[in-house]
C-alpha cells in the first residue's frame, strides 16, 4: 500500500490531473469529506489529507511514502530524509519581501535601520536577510502577514505573492524577490528503496504530466 500525503485546496486541485495521469483518482472530495484518509480507485494507493506545512513531516517519518509540498514549506522543513525527484510546476508563486506603500525600503537599508519583519517563513527570511548582511528582527506569525505593517507590528513581511492582489488591497508593495516557488514531489528515501516497483511508475507518470511552461 502506497500512502500519498496532500493538502487540501490549491495543491489538491492542481494535483488531481497529475494523479489521474498515474491512474489514481480519489473516491471522495477532500473539500467536502471529513475523512483524513481517502481511498482511491486503486486498492494499493490511499491519500492522507494534512496541513501543507505537515506534508514533509509525514513523508520524512514514513507515515506517507510520497507527498506534494511547496518549495516554501520544504525550505522551512529542511528536507531531511526526503528524496525530491520532481518539480511539479504547480502552485507557482514567488517568495517576496513587501512593505507599506509609503515605506522607503531602500532608504531604510541605506540608513542601516534594523527592520522588524513578520513572516511564517522564519528560516527563509533569516537566510535571505543574513545573505544581504541586514540585521532584522523576525516575528513569527501563522497567517495574515499583510496585517503586520498596517498595525505597526512590523516594517516588512516575507510572504508568498502570486497576483499581488492581496498586497494591493492592503496598501502594500513588493520590494524584493527572494525566489520562485512551486510544488515538489517528495519521497521517503527508505520507502523509495523498498517500494520502488510501485513508486517509480507513479513518479514517471507525474513526470510525464508536468506542464513545461
Ligand atoms: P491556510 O492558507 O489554510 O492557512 P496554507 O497556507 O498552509 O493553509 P495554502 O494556502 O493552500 O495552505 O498553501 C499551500 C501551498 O500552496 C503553499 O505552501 C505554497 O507552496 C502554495 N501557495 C500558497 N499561496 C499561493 C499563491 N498565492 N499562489 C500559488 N501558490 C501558493
Ligand atoms: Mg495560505
Amino acid at each position: 500500500m502506497i500512502t500519498i500525503a496532500l493538502s487540501k485546496g490549491r495543491i489538491f486541485e492542481e494535483t488531481t490531473p497529475l494523479l489521474a495521469a498515474a491512474g489514481i483518482q480519489a473516491l471522495e472530495d477532500p473539500e467536502s469529506s471529513r475523512k483524513l484518509i481517502l481511498p482511491t480507485n486503486r486498492e494499493d494507493v490511499r491519500l492522507v489529507i494534512v496541513r501543507a506545512t505537515d506534508v514533509p513531516t509525514y513523508v520524512q517519518y514514513g507515515a506517507a511514502d510520497i507527498g506534494i509540498a511547496g518549495k516554501d514549506v520544504l525550505d522551512e522543513h529542511g528536507g531531511e530524509g526526503l528524496y525530491q525527484p520532481l518539480d511539479l510546476n504547480i502552485a507557482r508563486c514567488k517568495m517576496m519581501v513587501a512593505v507599506r506603500d509609503d515605506f522607503d525600503y531602500e532608504a531604510s537599508i541605506r540608513q542601516g535601520a534594523r527592520l522588524k519583519v513578520v513572516t511564517k517563513y522564519v528560516k527563509t527570511a533569516r537566510e535571505h536577510f543574513a545573505a544581504k548582511g541586514m540585521h532584522v528582527d523576525l516575528i513569527k506569525l501563522y497567517g495574515s502577514m499583510e496585517l503586520g505593517p498596517l498595525v505597526g507590528l512590523a516594517d516588512a513581511i516575507v510572504d508568498l505573492v502570486s497576483t499581488g492582489g492581496t498586497l494591493r488591497a492592503n496598501k502594500l508593495k513588493a520590494v524584493e524577490e527572494i525566489g520562485a516557488i512551486s510544488s515538489r514531489l517528495v519521497v521517503n528515501q527508505a520507502s523509495y528503496k523498498v517500494n520502488r516497483p510501485l513508486l517509480q511508475p507513479i513518479i514517471d507518470s507525474f513526470a510525464g504530466a508536468v506542464r513545461k511552461d
